[in-house]
């Protein structure tokens, strides 16, 4: 039998090996958005526009620095836009192309990107993203370097964009049923949007996405979500579920989050959702089965549960459409914001309706290889 000494140095040993790989793959991961900093073709001749969400720790830092950088590149007059209580990246991004942008940059956290998302969606022309929030999920899922200011920028004033599907979730038992809240991370109705609206913002400051653990613990034990679920598949073919228990039902473009995988097949630019629907029984032992089977889905990149998960289940569907009736009204969250409580929703999808400057593009996108504003002399259609 080994003695203590032993066992306490090999866990030391391989707690040292583990903090080292964390600093390899934070290295190399640096070293790869340096690279991204250096190679990328500046365009300095559109007119850009930067919606800053000032309420962000980083805000005053991040405006300092994109003037700087705007002068360094000779990206001359932009137009930097803060959000307000009562003016979101959407208005802002509204009256920036009212102003005569051709690239609006949203410079916060994923409520900006989704806000500033909203108003360019089906617009043609493109957004950039400088991530300063806490989360970051979007610019994370799509390779935007997060926590790297100058790469961020780089990014987002040169040409290169791609094109993503943008979710959205209309409340049809709401006063304004055909208006659609824009996501494009992760919407949904029950228990994932009660955390949310109960997790402290100042507490999600201090310890990020950690906080949102701190919210959930108040909900294990709330009564469950009943009602119908009508999906509509990729072939446009509807499938009826009623009378149905969940704890929350999800609709995913993309589902990555720090350290685990929420939906590992969602796709954010094949034209569909991934919907989630999560159940857990037995208490306790239910979500820690639950949470057995979102390792499970990590480990193996299948949106499946653990075989050893009994007290738990997560099903999954891709499709175009989902819509719920639900016996009362449940929380409802886009991207980590609450937008109010809901019987009669319908989750759906605008593919490819946003144009996003990323640093890598995919083989085949073409958004890329578009003529650079200004170039002609007129406004293109597409920009990249
Ligand atoms: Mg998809």
């Amino acid at each position: 039998m080994p003695s203590p000494w032993n066992v306490i140095v090999i866990v030391a040993l391989c707690l040292a090996a583990l903090a080292a790989l964390v600093l390899l793959v934070r290295h190399l991961r640096r070293r790869r958005e340096v690279r991204v900093a250096t190679a990328r073709e500046d365009d300095a001749r559109g007119t850009y526009a930067f919606v800053i969400n000032p309420s962000k720790p980083g805000a005053e830092m991040a405006r300092t620095f994109i003037r700087e950088y705007c002068d360094e590149h000779h990206i001359v007059d932009p137009i930097i836009l803060d959000t307000q209580l009562d003016k979101d990246g959407g208005v802002c991004a509204r009256e920036a192309l009212d102003r005569g942008a051709q690239v609006v940059v949203a410079c916060g956290g994923d409520g900006t990107v989704r806000t500033v998302a909203r108003t360019m969606a089906g617009s043609g022309l493109a957004m950039g993203i400088v991530p300063i929030g806490t989360g970051n999920l979007f610019a994370r899922n799509i390779g935007i370097p997060v926590g790297n200011l100058n790469a961020a920028m780089a990014v987002a004033t040169s040409r290169g964009s791609r094109t993503v599907d943008a979710g959205f979730v209309q409340m049809l038992d709401s006063r304004t049923p055909e208006y659609k809240h824009r996501f494009l991370i992760v919407a949904g109705a029950g228990f994932d949007a009660d955390m949310i609206d109960d997790t402290d913002p100042r507490l999600k400051k201090s310890i990020s996405w950690m906080a949102y653990f701190v919210g959930a613990v108040k909900h294990l034990f709330q009564q469950k979500a009943k009602g119908t679920v009508q999906f509509v598949d990729d072939t446009g073919e509807t499938h009826r579920q009623p009378d149905l228990e969940f704890r929350t039902v999800m609709a995913g473009n993309c589902g990555q989050i720090p350290g685990f995988s929420l939906m590992p097949e969602a796709r954010f630019d094949d034209g569909l959702l991934d919907f989630e629907m999560i159940d857990t029984s037995g208490g306790v032992i239910g979500w820690m089965s639950l949470f057995g089977d979102v390792v499970h889905q990590t480990v193996v990149k299948k949106a499946k549960g653990s075989p050893l998960s009994f007290n738990s289940t997560i099903e999954q569907f891709e499709g175009r459409q989902a819509t719920l009736e639900l016996e009362k009204p449940q929380t409802v969250q886009v991207d980590g914001d609450i937008i109010g409580k809901s019987r009669h929703l319908r989750f759906g999808i605008d593919p490819r309706a946003l144009i996003v400057r990323v640093p890598e593009l995919p083989e085949g996108d073409v958004t890329g290889v578009i003529q650079p504003i200004r170039e002609t002399g007129q406004k293109p259609e597409v920009v990249g």
